[in-house]
């Protein structure tokens, strides 16, 4: 990968990081504490609602960030699986990922059976 894709890339990522930055200010904004500095009541389900994205988007964050140090190392967007390099479209389209479009596939399919072979 070039430098220059690799910069095009770091965009796209600090673009979404930006993005799930915005949105958790957000989310503090609506499930903070109220002018009064009481929490706020919410119905449960609601909340639980919240909860899962919360949890999911700081996860998200986290995944975005490592990809961040991660896009430092020499090896970035070469597949863990086969070594060879993973497509730039494929990175900017899923750019957390460690594998391959080749691999990638094959390692579902060998998920799948092993999920089928569990449940059988
Ligand atoms: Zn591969």
């Amino acid at each position: 990968m070039t430098a220059e894709q690799l910069s095009r890339l770091r965009e796209v990522v600090e673009a979404e990081i930006q993005d799930i930055h915005a949105a958790l200010e957000q989310w503090r904004a609506c499930n903070g504490l109220d002018e009064n500095g009481r929490q706020r009541v919410e119905e449960t389900a609601v909340r639980m609602l919240h909860q899962d994205w919360k949890h999911n988007t700081d996860r998200r964050m986290m995944e975005l960030l490592r990809l961040l140090g991660r896009m430092e190392e020499e090896d970035f967007g070469v597949c863990q699986e086969c070594g060879e390099d993973i497509s730039l479209r494929r990175l900017e389209l899923v750019p957390t990922t460690a594998f391959c479009a080749v691999c990638m596939e094959r390692l579902e399919q060998k998920e799948q059976k092993l999920a089928g072979r569990v449940a059988v």
